[in-house]
């Protein structure tokens, strides 16, 4: 073989073999480790404002930086792919912000009924950053109370609040309990209203944000956000990230 001719004909060669190399792995990886480096990530501070013992007992630190391990698991596509990334921040447990002055604190354990705009006022008026924190999203624990169940019940809250995002979670609820009330309510911070799935009984595969109103139970909301839900996420955390560098 003549090495002149051999030696451009064979860098061709390997060229090629790079690029098929590259072009092979870069199909390999999942979009979502390609995808990683562009993805939002969103800081979580914890607000416990319950004076319940039995919800102290349950979340603790350790138990509230799981609580982002498990959003970061479950708030995902119908693909199992995350949507936007989320890291713990902070946490302010019930004895280090008792003595706030901030009204919300005293939500934590209301016997009045949720009011989704004045509890809005509340959280917005409030300046201690132990229990709000205005650069990150505020993910507060508390103790749900209802007329039929009294503290015994367990329903849960997210808002979006004009882009300034909350999650009211019920301590009985923490753990990623029946329905994902984690990447539920988190669903609704970031825009998402309830999707009605009709007759779905307990155990049916139902989207996270299908809700029991109407006809059904709501479902297992094992099923993640469909193409529209994730557009509409999407949206909404690039004017969430906005809104939360901006009102520090
Ligand atoms: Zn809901």
């Amino acid at each position: 073989m003549n090495d002149r001719q051999s030696k451009p004909a064979n860098e061709a060669r390997n060229s090629m073999r790079i690029l098929a190399l590259y072009l092979y792995l870069m199909a390999a990886l999942p979009p979502t480790v390609l995808a990683q480096e562009s993805m939002s990530v969103f800081d979580i501070h914890f607000a416990v404002i319950t004076k319940n013992p039995a919800a102290h007992e349950r979340a603790t630190v350790e138990q509230l930086r799981k609580e982002v391990d498990i959003l970061n698991r479950f708030f995902v596509d119908e693909d199992r792919r995350p949507v936007v990334k989320f890291r713990f921040k902070s946490a302010a447990l019930y004895d280090e912000l008792k003595d706030s002055s901030c009204d919300f604190v005293r939500l934590g354990d209301t016997r009045k009924n949720y009011d989704s705009d004045a509890w809005a006022d509340m959280f917005n008026a409030c300046d201690d950053p132990r229990v709000r924190d205005p650069a990150a999203i505020n993910f507060f624990i508390y103790d749900s109370h209802s007329r039929e169940k009294g503290f015994g019940d367990a329903t849960c809250h997210g808002k979006r609040n004009s882009n300034r995002p909350y999650l009211l979670i019920d301590w009985e609820r923490l753990d990623h309990t029946d329905q994902g009330p984690e990447e539920h309510e988190m669903g609704h911070a970031f825009g998402l209203d309830h999707v009605f799935v009709d007759g779905a009984g307990i155990n049916d595969s139902t989207n996270i944000m299908a809700s029991r109103h109407k006809n059904g139970s709501g479902g297992r909301r094992n099923i993640g956000f469909n193409k529209d839900q994730v557009r509409i996420i999407l949206e909404y955390a690039g004017k969430i990230q906005k809104k939360l560098r901006n009102t520090k």
